[in-house]
């Protein structure tokens, strides 16, 4: 199917951009991965596309101190191919091989992706278990009141996501990234990231965030607990199953889902453990 018809404009800066989203109607135009379609589906008939793609500067990745700052505009696939993300952020690089087709990583952006909202979707789980600010055109937002629910964020209609701020992990945090799609490419029917600081053996700090399981991503903060109250790993991807309250659709039962939950929490902490060992 065609998109409705609609107005087209592509300003080249970041003041012309806000202005024209005060338009009745208008919407953000980033790489038109989630947008176009849903246009093409009927899902959504904007009276105007705001192409933000000629606005300079909103696609970078830049050292902060020991964390990172990544422009909204900067596409799935520049992430993946980054030296410093892989050096600072692997379990960034880890997830990115997930997101779609190449050919989609090389068009669709992080900040499309975020503002898009997708229950299934990586980056809005990676941004909660990494604790990072979103910066947009008015205010600074941490990742976890980003989100009201599925495909649903706390954005104004005139206001722009510019950059991701990463703070940086604690020397020698460990990291697991484990996910199930139906075949390579399709969105999650669940992942599962995960991060461990150990001292003497022991975590000191667990964060353990799901993606695919509700509305939202979610920290599953009774199951770290466990962990860090020194309880076996088993016992807290148990916790994680009964944390979750996943619905059934078309591509998994809620039981499965859960199952699946229970499965990957296991490996993302054995892996996360082993690693920061
Ligand atoms: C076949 C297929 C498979 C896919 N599989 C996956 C997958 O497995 N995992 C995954 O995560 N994604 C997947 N995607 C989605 C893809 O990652 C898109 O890149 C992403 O969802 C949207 O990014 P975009 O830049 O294309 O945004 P657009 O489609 O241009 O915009 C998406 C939404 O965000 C808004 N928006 C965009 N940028 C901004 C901004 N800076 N500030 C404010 N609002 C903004 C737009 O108005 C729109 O509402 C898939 C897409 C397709 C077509």
């Amino acid at each position: 199917m065609k998109p409705p018809a609609f107005e087209y404009l592509a300003p080249v800066s970041l003041e012309a951009a806000v202005a024209a989203l005060s338009n009745e109607d208008a919407k953000v135009l980033a790489g038109g991965q989630s947008l176009v379609p849903m246009m093409n589906f009927r899902l959504l008939a904007p009276s105007l596309l705001v192409d933000i793609s000629r606005i300079p500067d909103l696609a970078y990745i830049t050292e902060d101190g020991d964390g990172l700052r990544i422009g909204a505009m900067t596409r799935h696939h520049a992430v993946e191919m980054s030296d410093v993300v892989r050096q600072r952020f692997p379990v960034l690089h880890a997830a990115m091989a997930h997101v779609a087709h190449l050919a989609i990583r090389n068009r669709g952006t992080i900040g499309g992706s975020l503002c898009h909202g997708d229950p299934a979707a990586e980056w809005p789980g990676l941004v909660l278990l990494l604790n990072a600010q979103l910066k947009t055109t008015k205010r600074t937002i941490p990742a976890g009141d980003f989100y009201h629910g599925a495909l649903a964020t706390d954005l104004a209609d005139d206001e722009i996501l510019i950059e991701i701020q990463f703070p940086g992990l604690a020397p020698g945090t460990g990291w697991g990234f484990e996910e199930m799609a139906r075949r390579s490419g399709d969105f999650a029917l669940a992942a599962v990231a995960a991060t461990i600081c150990l001292s003497d053996d022991r975590a000191t700090e667990v964060r353990i965030v799901v993606i695919g399981a509700h509305a939202t991503p979610l920290r599953l903060t009774a199951a770290e607990g466990l962990l860090t109250d020194h309880v076996s790993i088993g016992a807290a991807a148990d916790a994680a199953m009964q944390e979750i309250s996943p619905d059934s659709d078309l591509h998994a039962s809620a039981d499965y889902r859960r199952h699946l939950v229970g499965v990957l929490t296991k490996r993302a902490l054995a892996a996360a453990w082993k690693r920061a060992a």
